[in-house]
């Protein structure tokens, strides 16, 4: 600052002493030219001193204003070439004139728009102007900018290409003196980018990544809405709670990428099922919940509707899946709850929802089934059940029972090995009541380790013993425990550990193994049976799919005709034929067959006369501990092979 104006100061001198010179040559050129001067003048006034007098008259009225206006024009100049930079920035910028006819626009207008300058020039700025707002929304603009000289906000343009973008635009209005608007400057940019990241953090915050679809978080905002709609309109709904049956096998035997696949596929075809108005979301897993509104005011006739619906559903997703190479099956459990004009809670009604979808399931499964409020006692039931299982097994409240199994001049053969809880408050629980709830959960799979463990130890202990040593456990294995991809392992090393032989170990599969890839079911199998020598039997034989064409693929050793066939085949004839073929077609297979709920004599005897070897029954014994079971070998005198 300081140097500046000592500069200027030194300028200011020089120009003075400048004036003197060109003050004392410019008198002395005028007496030069003007010989008629009075010579009086030559002699009072010497050019010297003249011109320091004029000197400063020339310094002040010609040579000051000049430079100033020199110095002016270079700050002007300066200023202009600093307009013009900061004309040409970032951000677009249309000047227009008050009827919006366009003056100047910069380049980053050409690069937003894709209009260069010559062709918007004299045009007005409705060139790009898109149809997606309405005339309230100018009237809007055009009045803020009357009143406060200035309009921000976003604005949909369209692009000389047609599309439309958004852009964050600024617009002033220029006045004159007389406080009228000469000129309107907008100034904007092109927000796409932003829009679209906030789509995508918005996508991802409410849509479910795999298969698009809602959310549990977006479920529920339309849940809310839906329940406040319905109770104005007095119209029912209704929530659809759907899980896939044995998803968890498949996607463990066949892999993730099969899974997802599944997934994607089954939300298609859901959303192919429903009116645009209905919502699928997608909670997790293989859990997706369907909402469905506004439909009637009958409660009669809305349930009808909703079950019809269910039943499409149920019956799309049971159809065949195409997944790369492999054609798969899976079928849905469905629960459905029905709302209507009453406060309900959301997580009640998902609740309630999924409770009459476990109801689905523990009745059969591929089942569509309604909210009962008895299901709620049910439920938590269940889920009491769940937690004093996982107790259970970390205090050793399980125990293994043993029934006994006899080939036909009833010398035991072998012996089932069956679980039992005995729960500290209601005593022996059966299987039947805690075996489905350890499959729902991923406890069937330390269930079965246990059992497992505790069946090859009692296989090594019978070796001492020449009544039990010829003696083959089978073991239930369930289809979660198969699919195991160490399943394999696991056996290799109890065999290891109780240093027992492979054939003295049945493992009982159930066709629910069959449901998964049955390639690689077979390998494994294989490897089971073939390589390390356990044998292997086919359970409940007759109840699931039974379907020949994977009866030939699977390597098995027996096959376990189902007591529900035996306890009637006495009676009905029907039965009676089953049973005949299994066996026929059985020994075809080059199997044996075993037939479990044997009861009577007669049952016996028939079984014996289709040609069935090997029997398992009450009346023979029923499931019992095993200081029982030795005393039974040894006291019920059953003759005993010595190999
Ligand atoms: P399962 O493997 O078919 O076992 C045969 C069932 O029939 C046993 O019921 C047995 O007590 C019963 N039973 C045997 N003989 C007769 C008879 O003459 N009449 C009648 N009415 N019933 C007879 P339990 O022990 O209640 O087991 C039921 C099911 O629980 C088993 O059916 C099996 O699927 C499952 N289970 C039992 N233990 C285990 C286990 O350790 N692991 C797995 N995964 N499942 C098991
Ligand atoms: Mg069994
Ligand atoms: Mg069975």
């Amino acid at each position: 600052m300081a140097t500046n104006s000592y500069n200027s100061a030194k300028k200011q001198i020089l120009i003075l002493i400048g004036s003197i010179y060109i003050g004392e040559l410019l008198i002395m050129v005028a007496f030069a030219v003007l010989p008629k001067l009075p010579e009086w003048i030559e002699t009072i006034v010497d050019p010297t001193i003249l011109s320091i007098f004029c000197a400063p008259i020339l310094y002040l009225n010609v040579f000051r204003p000049t430079t100033r206006r020199i110095s002016q024009l270079s700050i002007a100049k300066n200023q202009l070439r600093t307009t013009a930079a900061a004309f040409e920035t970032y951000d677009a910028i249309m000047i227009t004139d008050a009827e919006a006819n366009i003056i100047r626009v910069n380049r980053a207008f050409e690069r937003t728009t894709g209009f260069k300058e010559e062709e918007v020039i004299g045009k007005t700025s409705h060139i790009l102007k898109s149809e997606l707002h309405d005339q309230a929304f100018y009237t809007k603009m055009m009045g803020d900018l009357l009143t406060k000289n200035v309009w921000s906000g976003e604005v949909w343009d369209k692009h000389k290409d047609g599309s439309v973008h958004p852009k964050l635009v600024t617009i002033s209005a220029i006045k004159n003196a007389a406080s009228k608007t000469t000129q309107y400057v907008s100034i904007f940019t092109d927000i796409s980018d932003r829009k679209k990241a906030e789509k995508e953090i918005h996508n991802l915050a409410f849509y479910d990544t795999l298969t698009g679809l809602p959310n549990r978080r977006l479920l529920r905002d339309r849940l809310e809405v839906a329940l406040t709609s319905s109770a104005r309109s007095h119209q029912y709904g209704a929530l659809l709670f759907l899980d896939l049956d044995n998803f968890k096998t498949l996607n463990d035997s066949l892999g993730h990428e099969y899974g997802d696949m599944l997934l994607v596929e089954v939300a298609n075809r859901i959303k192919f099922s429903l009116r645009e108005a209905d919502t699928v979301a997608r909670l997790g897993g293989d859990e997706f919940v369907i909402l469905v509104e506004k439909i009637g005011t009958n409660s009669e006739r809305a349930s009808q509707r909703v079950a019809l619906l269910a039943e499409k559903i149920r019956t799309i997703l049971t159809e065949p899946y195409q997944l790369k190479e492999s054609l798969r099956h899976s079928s849905p459990s469905i629960g459905i709850c029905m709302f209507c004009d009453q406060d309900e809670l959301v997580d009640e009604l998902l609740k309630r929802a999924d409770m009459a979808m476990y109801q689905a399931k523990s009745s059969g499964r591929n089942k569509t089934c309604f909210f009962d409020p008895r299901m709620q006692q049910l439920t938590e039931k269940r889920a009491a059940l769940e937690s004093d299982l996982r107790i259970a097994l970390t205090e050793g409240q399980l125990r293994l029972h043993y029934q006994i199994q006899l080939d036909q001049e009833r010398i035991p053969i072998g012996a089932e090995a069956l679980v039992r809880w005995i729960h500290p408050q209601h005593g022996m629980v059966p299987p039947s009541d805690f075996i489905p709830v350890a499959e729902e959960s991923s406890l069937i799979v330390e269930i079965g380790d246990w059992v497992l463990d505790n069946a090859c130890r009692q296989i090594a202990e019978w070796r001492y013993n020449e009544q039990t040593r010829n003696l083959v456990l089978a073991v239930n294995i369930s289809a979660q425990q198969f699919t195991q991809p160490d399943f394999v392992e696991k056996i290799t090393a109890l065999l290891k550990k109780y240093s027992i032989e492979a054939s003295r170990l049945k493992l009982e599969l159930t066709e629910s193994v069959v449901v998964n890839d049955l390639k690689s079911v077979v390998a494994k199998m294989n490897v089971l049976r073939d390589t390390l020598g356990v044998t292997l039997s086919l359970d409940d034989f007759g109840t699931g799919y039974s379907s020949l064409s994977y009866l030939k693929q699977l390597p098995l050793d027996q096959i376990k005709i189902d007591q529900s066939f035996v306890r009637d085949m006495t009676t009905d004839a029907s039965d009676a034929m089953m049973v005949k073929n299994i066996i026929d077609m059985a020994h075809n297979f080059g199997l044996n067959v075993i037939a479990e709920g044997v009861e009577t004599e007669d049952q016996l005897a028939l079984l014996k006369k289709n040609g069935c070897k090997s029997y398992q029954g009450y009346l023979f014994s029923k499931p019992i501990p095993i200081e029982q079971f030795e005393i039974f070998l040894t006291e019920s005198q059953l003759p005993f092979r010595i190999e």
